[in-house]
């Protein structure tokens, strides 16, 4: 998710991943800047959570009644109880969303009316920013500074872009002649079901509902178990903005059960999906054995960020890739962990990279100082240290972290900025997603070597490079498998900017006009007008 480049100092307000963000949400963001630590407990202490699922307008408990656990990672202790939905609980939300499309209630109402409605949903998002921040830092453990800056009004700058666009694309007139006249019409799919991941639980979230609404589908969302709140808060206001009853569901629940039920449904249309590259193929499976629903997926990564002898910074290209592994605690699809450098620059980056790191260290998320959050669960903290251990086995060279800690006042799951030097690409820690603050540094002798190392995994979602020489950038551009690449700088992006992957990345673009083409079938309607 490319947002790591506004933690740059001094750069916030100038990227371009906030140039979509109208004047009300800064203000909402400048009010949560205001607030101390002490003021943000003093909110968590009164904050209510809304935990059921909500089907056909209406918040619902789960059809056999029972709730999961949901956890603040920052201290461990449960939050509320959520709804557990299942199969009964996804079969009644494919029923209201249906009988919402058949009837047209958004299908067929006029788009200026629909992007109304979307663009006052954005709005609701908006004026409840600092809830909603609070709720999404307590759920997943980032930082309150980042959800307040970053998650919620990016969330709401998305929808509104995709509202924005509801009237502003028209459909085709094939040149077929005089006889005919062939319309290219496009339709929306019907009933779509997005299960998404926890990293950024209502960002990726609304990377879906966007389009998916603006398209003029019914939806279900099913948030991961980890941190369902924040979607689950904003049903209702997708309700007072007037979103007809039955075309936004959420059935919270686990993947096995409420997921697995989305991916099998015989009345669901598509599955847009992010999170792994396991579960993305259970989807292709659950569509092959149901009914060839469509599928969009938007997996893992394994990103690498190429910095070559020529880069023309050394100093913006450690930092960028300091942040590009650390923010968000390196829980982002692509972050940046493998750090493919040229040898004569390599300790000089290094070092920098480590005096980047030293200055992240964990803290409470509630903290506005705070740059480092949780680790979302006790799970992904362990499954990470056990990575960290499998890279010192391997014989890679620790240089900084490696282990748990426990910042004052948080008692949760912490994990130091870690890095790794002297890795081989063929290891686990070079191979695998880690999806926690890991870096592996490797080092090569050419340009050529480094794109070769760079392709050298399964993955194709995002990479990046540095040098001054304008050639070897296009070039090497070009040679890069996967579905961003960066020149000489390091997760940038924008709405307006198709975000997905290569090989097992997935397929389908998130974000961007692009996106539509997921949740729109094409239909040709051929009248003859001859004599
Ligand atoms: P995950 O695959 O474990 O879970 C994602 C979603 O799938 C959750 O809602 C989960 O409940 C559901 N799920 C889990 N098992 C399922 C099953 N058997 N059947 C149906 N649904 C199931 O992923 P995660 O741990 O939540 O998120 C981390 C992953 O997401 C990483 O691999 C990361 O790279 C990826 N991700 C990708 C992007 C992108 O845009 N490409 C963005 C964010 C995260």
């Amino acid at each position: 998710m490319p947002v790591a480049a506004l933690h740059r100092p001094g750069r916030a307000d100038s990227l371009p991943a906030l140039r979509h963000i109208p004047k009300f949400s800064e203000v909402t963001r400048a009010m949560s800047a205001a607030l101390s630590l002490d003021d943000w407990k003093t909110r968590a202490e009164t904050l209510s959570f809304r935990s059921q699922a909500f089907i056909n307008g209406r918040y619902v408990d789960s059809a056999s009644g029972k709730t999961f656990e949901c956890v603040n990672p920052a201290t461990g202790r449960v939050l509320t109880k959520v709804a557990a939905g299942d199969k009964e609980d996804v079969d009644r939300a494919a029923k209201a969303a249906r009988a919402a499309f058949e009837k047209g209630r958004w299908s067929r109402m006029a788009p200026a009316q629909r992007k109304k409605r979307l663009q006052k949903f954005a709005d609701l998002i908006d004026k409840h920013a600092t809830e909603l921040a609070l709720l999404e830092t307590l759920d997943m453990g980032k930082p309150i500074r980042d959800s307040s800056a970053i998650d919620i009004p990016l969330s709401a700058g998305c929808i509104r872009w995709y509202g924005e666009a509801i009237d502003k694309i028209y459909d085709e007139v094939a040149p077929t002649g005089p006889e005919t006249v062939a319309m290219i019409r496009r339709e929306p799919v019907g009933v779509v079901g997005a299960v998404v991941p926890w990293n950024f639980p209502l960002l990726m979230a609304s990377w879906k509902i966007g389009p998916v609404l603006a398209a003029g589908n019914s939806l279900i969302v099913k948030p991961a178990e980890q941190s369902p709140l924040t979607v689950i808060r904003i049903a209702e206001l997708a309700a007072e903005a007037d979103i007809p009853e039955g075309v936004f569901n959420v059935v919270p629940g686990f993947g096995e059960t409420a997921g697995q039920a989305i991916g099998r449904h015989m009345d669901i249309d598509g599955v847009t999906f992010t999170g792994s590259g396991e579960v993305g193929k259970l989807f292709l499976r659950y569509s092959g054995e149901s009914n060839m629903k469509r599928v969009s997926l938007e997996c893992g990564g394994k990103t690498p960020n190429i910095v070559l002898a020529d880069a023309p910074d050394l100093d913006a290209a450690a930092t960028a890739a300091a942040w590009g592994i650390f923010f968000n605690q390196g829980e982002v699809c692509n972050a940046g962990s493998r750090l493919i450098v040229e040898a004569p620059v390599k300790d000089a980056i290094l070092e920098k990279v480590m005096e980047v790191g030293k200055k992240l260290q964990p803290g409470d998320p509630l903290d506005p100082k705070t740059r480092m959050g949780a680790i979302v669960d006790e799970t992904q903290m362990q499954r990470i240290l056990g990575y960290i251990e499998h890279g010192k086995k391997e014989g890679a060279k620790l240089r900084m972290g490696g282990g748990r800690v426990k910042p004052a006042n948080a008692n949760g799951y912490f994990v130091e900025p870690t890095v790794f030097d002297e890795v081989d690409n063929k290891m686990k820690i070079a191979q695998e997603e880690i999806f926690g603050p890991v870096l592996s540094a490797i080092t090569v002798k050419t340009p050529e070597e480094a794109v070769k190392v760079g392709n050298d995994t399964i993955y194709g979602l995002a990479a990046a490079v540095w040098t001054r020489d304008i050639s070897k950038a296009f070039k090497i551009s070009r040679e890069l498998r996967a579905g961003v690449v960066w020149v000489n700088s390091f997760d940038a992006g924008d709405i307006t900017t198709p975000f997905g992957g290569f090989k097992q990345s997935g397929f389908g673009r998130d974000k961007s006009l692009h996106a539509l083409e997921k949740y729109s079938e094409l239909k040709t309607v051929w009248i003859n007008v001859g004599k």
